[in-house]
């Protein structure tokens, strides 16, 4: 069986792993509405695009929905590549986007089983990819097997006529708590956080630390670069924007489409390096709440990223009482939402 074939039985392999727009209730009015609410129109396969021109060049993936409730990278990818399909402008390399938790998605929840961005270890990829699918239990089991079956089969068709290029995967995320920031995450060590800098947003580094099993720290390991990049609120339109304004950036920077070819590329810009500008460019790891199930735990209002907080500021509660601050810094990813093993985090700026 040739590459090609092999793309194709990947795509084939699951049937049924698709939402079509009846089971979302989805109306012909809602699809226009710019909006982070996803309302698919067709049946949402785990492949939302892929653009190449046969040029070499850098091999980018990117992944949205790896957390089923946060759609709006589903929909930045969806809009980025018509775009792509409407302007056809050159390219070097190619450019995938896959969706990442389909189940998931499907139910609006940011995983089914277990967090599927908490599993990227070496030890669990080869458990999922040698295990027959039909014997994997976990729901996430199943989509980490589909992802890696896709970006291997990739990523071995690209590398055969682009040695030495560069791969990379951008993994696209969006939060629960309000406030305007968006900002990348990033390793301390390597190119990661070199081309999470390119998009102007702060970066956080050193959460490898403590978040194991994440896709970033997975995909470093392996000669890839990846980084991730945390857009806004789950269901704000801006994030949306965000987002495709990162692809794009992303896209020129490594070199793959040549600025004058972006449609709006000054606007993309301006957006990201507008929220940038009154905030730190790098901050570090410093602290994470973890939170498991069935500990209450409840965030206090109003907390949004970047705020800044003081050692002992009264921050949540759990069953065992009040959670306080152990550090000053600045808070991070606080958790509004009723799935999610971490509380919040506290991050510290890199002078
Ligand atoms: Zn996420």
């Amino acid at each position: 069986m040739n590459l090609h074939e092999q793309i194709e039985l990947a795509k084939n392999e699951y049937k049924g792993e698709h939402f079509s727009a009846a089971e979302n209730g989805s109306t012909p009015n809602n699809k226009r509405k710019a909006s982070a609410t996803h309302h698919p129109t067709k049946e949402q396969h785990r492949l939302i695009g892929h653009y190449q021109k046969n040029q070499p060049g850098p091999l980018l993936l990117v992944m949205g929905g790896i957390h089923g409730n946060e759609k709006a990278g589903v929909i930045a990818l969806e809009k980025v590549f018509n775009q792509l399909k409407t302007t056809d402008p050159d390219f070097k390399g190619e450019f995938i986007g896959v969706v990442g938790n389909l189940q998931a998605l499907k139910e609006n929840k940011r995983f089914i089983d277990v967090d599927l961005n908490r599993q990227w270890t070496e030890e669990k990829a080869n458990f999922v990819l040698n295990t027959p699918r039909a014997k994997l239990q976990c729901s996430e089991d199943k989509e980490q097997r589909a992802l890696l079956k896709y970006f291997e089969l990739y990523r071995k068709r690209y590398s055969r006529n682009n040695q030495n290029r560069n791969t990379i995967l951008l993994d696209l995320h969006t939060f629960s708590s309000a406030g305007a920031n968006a900002y990348c995450i990033a390793t301390k060590v390597g190119e990661s956080r070199t081309w999470a800098s390119m998009l102007k947003v702060p970066t956080i580094i050193g959460m490898e630390k403590v978040l194991k099993g994440t896709t970033m720290n997975y995909f470093n390991r392996l000669e890839m670069v990846s980084f991730c990049f945390e857009a806004g609120q789950h269901t704000d339109p801006v994030s949306v924007k965000r987002m495709e304004a990162a692809i794009w950036l992303t896209l020129t920077s490594i070199g793959a489409i040549v600025p004058e070819q972006v449609p709006h590329y000054e606007r993309h810009v301006n957006l990201l390096h507008e929220i940038g500008k009154d905030l730190p460019n790098i901050v570090e790891f410093l602290y994470r709440h973890a939170v498991k199930a069935d500990d209450l735990f409840k965030m206090k209002p109003g907390y949004s990223n970047f705020q800044r907080i003081k050692e002992g500021e009264l921050l949540a509660h759990d069953k065992a009482g009040e959670i306080r601050s152990p550090h000053d810094g600045m808070i991070l990813m606080p958790l509004y939402q009723p799935q999610g093993e971490d509380g919040f985090f506290i991050v510290k700026e890199v002078n």
